[in-house]
């Protein structure tokens, strides 16, 4: 039996080791504190009998040898639980100027306005609110900083330059190819261009927003008369993201939107060479809801915050949209409903929303789908204050931990045993802190004396 306790005293001292490691990688200093207490403790306990040899130690070390690898046997066991949800296409499409993007962009163009609120009444009152903040990208606003706005306005200004490229005219002499092959280079070549997944799925009718909200399309149907969409994820950057609602992850969102933007452009215009129709998706210049297609790809599911859950990086991502009329093979999707259950008992995001916009309830039927609902105007209200995108939710969300082996085994865990869905919850909250704070601005940003860091 000392051998036993030896091997499992010495197992769980070298995981925490590991675990510090990982942690001290990934910046996480509240993570280390805490692991290294636990790396004292827990194979503590094993040792301890084997160097006391007390009277009574036998007992106490089959006991410690139950308990601690009867509960990992436990928490490897394959036991889902029961989550499934029934319903999760809209009855109706969405009217893309209910957005609150398109609700902003009206409040420069006072007939679109006037035209707005009397035919849809009950918004006044609700966007009263945000309409006395500073705005969004405001001097005025909380977390105003010369720096990391100015980058932002940056990496948002060749977006608005790209925009007219969205489509576009098509290759009179169509090539014909193998689905199957063209399906796979488009997947390929995303990811050299630097996609983290791309999935494909045949687009449906509420995929599609039924009339367009922003820019010279206002007012506009939309056709809905592509096919197929391919969406694309890429990679938001963990740290900047963890400064917000600060500027850098303001700075983020731009970047990412532009990143992912020029791939999906780069993809349309390929596939309209070939003779078939393509029009990209990009920031302020969509015909759809971005996260519906990806999910239908097969690239996630809808979490709690209304966002793509992504099994890779959870919703630390940002998501075009390629739709077409190439012929193309749809991804399969497997719906992964671990990821509503574990959103139904977690909650972090709405804990540390700094606008109260995301609710805490159960999941509810709304609009005859199944879902989450977060309070834009009360969203869209913080962001007019802080004057960025906030992103709180993003960055506390325990799926968004980056994609290594670590966090890999936690997510596995959490697809395959309801009671390592709990457990791991217990142990987020524990290592990373159950209402996180911001991290700081990086110091190569943080260099600027109109910056927030004086304000706070
Ligand atoms: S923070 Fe928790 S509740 Fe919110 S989306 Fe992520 S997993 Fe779901
Ligand atoms: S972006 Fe910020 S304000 Fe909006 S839902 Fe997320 S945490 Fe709340």
């Amino acid at each position: 039996m000392d051998l036993l306790l030896i091997f499992s005293g010495t197992f769980f001292f070298l995981f925490f080791i590991w675990f510090i490691l990982v942690s001290v990688n990934e910046k996480e200093y509240l993570a280390v504190k805490r692991a290294l207490l636990l790396t004292v403790i827990i194979p503590g306990f094993y040792f301890l009998p084997v160097a006391l040899s007390f009277g009574g130690s036998e007992i106490l070390g089959w006991l410690l040898l139950i308990v601690g690898w009867g509960f990992v046997f436990m928490l490897l066991l394959p036991f889902k639980g029961r989550f499934k949800l029934t319903a999760e296409t809209a009855r109706k499409r969405y009217d893309e100027r209910d957005t609150m993007f398109s609700r902003n962009e009206i409040t420069h163009r006072p007939e679109l306005q006037k035209h707005y609120y009397e035919t849809n009444p009950d918004k006044i009152d609700l966007d009263k609110p945000w309409q006395k903040k500073p705005g969004l990208m405001s001097e005025k606003s909380l977390f105003y900083s010369a720096i990391s706005f100015t980058a932002a306005d940056a990496s948002f200004f060749p977006i608005e330059q790209l925009r007219p490229f969205v489509d576009g005219d098509v290759n009179s002499k169509k090539k014909s190819f193998d689905s199957a092959k063209m399906t796979n280079f488009l997947s390929n070549w995303a990811k050299k261009l630097g996609a983290v997944s791309v999935g494909f799925c045949e687009m449906q009718d509420d995929h599609f927003y039924s009339v367009r909200g922003r820019g010279e399309a206002y007012g506009n149907k939309v056709k809905a008369n592509h096919k197929y969409g391919i969406a694309l994820t890429v990679e938001m950057d963990k740290d900047l993201l963890a400064a917000g609602p600060a500027g850098p992850t303001l700075m983020e969102s731009a970047r990412e939107y532009l990143n992912s933007g020029v791939i999906a452009i780069q993809l349309a215009k390929f596939i309209r060479e070939l003779g078939y129709e393509a029009r990209a998706h990009v920031d302020g210049n969509y015909e759809l809801i971005c996260p519906l297609v990806a999910r239908d790809a097969g690239l996630g599911e809808i979490g709690r915050m209304g966002l793509l859950m992504t099994p890779e990086l959870g919703p630390r991502v940002r998501i075009a949209v390629v739709t077409t009329n190439i012929p193309l093979e749809v991804t399969p999707r497997f719906p992964d409903y671990t990821v509503h259950s574990f959103c139904s008992i977690c909650k972090k995001c709405a804990d540390v929303c700094p606008g109260n916009a995301i609710p805490k309830s159960k999941i509810e039927m709304i609009d005859g789908v199944q879902r989450w609902q977060v309070n834009h105007e009360k969203c869209f209200a913080y962001w007019c204050t802080s004057g960025t995108d906030c992103g709180r939710c993003m960055s506390v969300c325990p799926y968004s931990h980056p994609d290594n082996l670590l966090h890999k085994i936690v997510r596995w865990g959490i697809k395959n045993n309801w009671l390592f869905r709990h457990f791991a919850l217990k142990m987020d909250d524990f290592f990373y802190g159950r209402k996180p704070k911001p991290s700081k601005i990086p110091g190569w940003i943080d260099f600027d004396e109109s910056g927030s860091h004086l304000k706070n």
